[in-house]
């Protein structure tokens, strides 16, 4: 099913809605469409333009947010699918600190691997395998968590996408 990206008053991605839901928030005039689509969508007296982004028209104040769930489809999302230690297309995930060295199941502790890393590390330390991670793992922003969930991004999302979320 076709989705619109919902963006707040002032531009930032809010969340991703089926366009049917984001043609009822412009009929109700609680958002105007940034960019629509060449899909018509038809109602009983009238057809429209299906948007593919919608603004909306009030500002909504956005709550300070749980953290993405932690699990492999979003840790290989965060890491663009490759290996954190050589770069080499990502099988596995692994933990920095092994869980048997006391290392947590968290965002920080937990990058996508290859398989020859994950082998050569096994249980222990970077400092002890002569590995090193190219980048600091976090936490993802909601918005990845979002687009990592809805499988895809359609063109016109991008430009309200690329300031955050996805360089996340
Ligand atoms: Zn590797």
């Amino acid at each position: 099913m076709a989705k619109a990206l919902v963006l707040n008053a002032t531009y930032e991605p809010l969340c991703v809605v089926p366009v049917r839901r984001a043609v009822v928030l412009v009929l109700k005039e609680k958002a105007e469409v940034v960019h629509a689509t060449e899909e018509l969508l038809h109602s009983e007296r009238a057809a429209f333009a299906a948007p593919s982004v919608i603004r909306l028209t009030y500002f909504v104040k956005v709550p300070l947010r749980a953290r993405a769930a932690l699990n492999r489809r979003a840790v290989f999302a965060r890491d663009g699918h490759r290996c954190q230690y050589c770069g080499a297309s990502a099988e596995n995930i692994d933990h920095v600190v092994p869980r048997s060295r006391g290392g947590e199941h968290v965002w920080e502790n937990v990058v996508a691997a290859c398989r020859p890393c994950n082998t050569r590390k096994e249980d222990r330390l970077l400092h002890e395998v002569g590995l090193s991670l190219r980048r600091k793992p976090s936490a993802p922003k909601e918005l990845t968590w979002i687009v990592v969930s809805v499988g895809s991004v359609h063109p016109h999302w991008q430009p309200y996408l690329a300031a955050g979320a996805l360089s996340a």
